[in-house]
């Protein structure tokens, strides 16, 4: 299964990737926080990824 990972460096903490998929991602100290690595059932997080603004969110398969 793909897990989400953000690059902490990259993230300006836009929430766009909180909004689309809230089980999974949450903004902390204006950082997207993956909450939910194993949550993408629940949202589209190939969506949130072509979403984020400047390309922080990459999908990596953890099997
Ligand atoms: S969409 Fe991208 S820039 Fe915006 S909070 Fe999520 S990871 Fe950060």
């Amino acid at each position: 299964m793909a897990v989400p990972v953000v690059d902490q460096e990259l993230c300006i903490g836009c929430g766009v990737c909180a909004e689309l998929c809230p089980e999974v991602f949450e903004i902390r100290d204006e950082k997207s926080l993956v909450i939910g690595p194993d949550r993408c059932d629940s949202c589209d997080c190939e969506e949130a990824v072509a979403s984020c603004p400047v390309s922080a969110i990459e999908l990596v398969d953890n099997t």
